[in-house]
């Protein structure tokens, strides 16, 4: 029994995966064909997909706003889980790896639901504020490049209505964000953003370790 959060071992692990990860086959079949990209590591780990699935679902979300697609695990995990009338705005710079993500979207039924922005995301973020779409959104990922994370959190915490849910990707960076002797850009500046985040008085915060680190920021009513 502990009461801290612990590190898993590969056979805890694996006992957790056999225990709960009821993976779509379409999902492992995504997985399956970007493991031959050597940046296949960026995607989110399926038992995060299946935890930010659940989100979804227990939160009602309907409107998803996602920042950093790849090659669309975590959207088609979100796709799936919204309801038929639940829709995407996704953001990407990548044509080529989004060109990926559009054909499993589209095989697993669920493109009509997606609205992939080939910008970078600020650009899109602020022309969807612009547009007002202040606070229409349900729930939103930030899980693209970490220098421009607390620029893209602030966007977020004016798109999602009150109540609404921010989740951050890679709070924890391998754990090098405590390696006091880590000093690089990335690092320093996921570090900075925990830091900031945490003092943060507009959202209820718990940083969840599942994965690279999920932040779950709740954007007070
Ligand atoms: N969420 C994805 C998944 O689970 O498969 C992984 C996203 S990956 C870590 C980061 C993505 O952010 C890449 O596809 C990259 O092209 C995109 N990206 C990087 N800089 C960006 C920017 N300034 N605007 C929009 N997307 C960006
Ligand atoms: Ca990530």
């Amino acid at each position: 029994m502990s009461n801290k959060t612990f590190t898993l071992d590969e056979r805890l692990y694996d006992y957790l995966l056999a225990v709960s990860l009821r993976e779509p086959p379409i999902l492992a079949e995504l997985r399956r064909e970007t493991r031959a990209d050597p940046l296949a590591r960026m995607q989110i780990a399926p038992e995060q997909g299946q935890f930010m699935a659940l989100l979804a679902k227990l939160t009602g979300a309907k409107r998803y706003l996602e920042i950093g697609v790849y090659t669309g695990y975590s959207s088609l995990w979100m796709a799936l889980a919204l309801p038929e009338d639940g829709s995407i705005v996704a953001c990407d710079v990548s044509e080529e790896w989004t060109s990926v993500a559009r054909r499993y979207w589209e095989r697993a039924g669920v493109g009509h639901k997606i609205e992939l922005r080939l910008a970078p995301a600020l650009v899109t973020l602020d022309e969807l504020i612009a547009a007002g779409e202040a606070e229409r959104f349900d729930l939103a990922f930030i899980d693209a490049d970490k220098e421009n994370y607390w620029a893209y959190f602030e966007r977020c915490l004016e798109l999602v209505r009150p109540g609404g849910l921010i989740a951050i990707d890679n709070t924890l960076w391998s754990g090098k964000v405590a390696d006091p002797d880590d000093h690089e850009p990335t690092t320093e500046a996921v570090r900075a953003f925990n830091r900031r985040l945490w003092g943060e008085g507009r959202v209820e915060l718990s940083l969840v370790p599942i994965g690279d680190g999920l932040t779950l920021a709740l954007k007070k009513p």
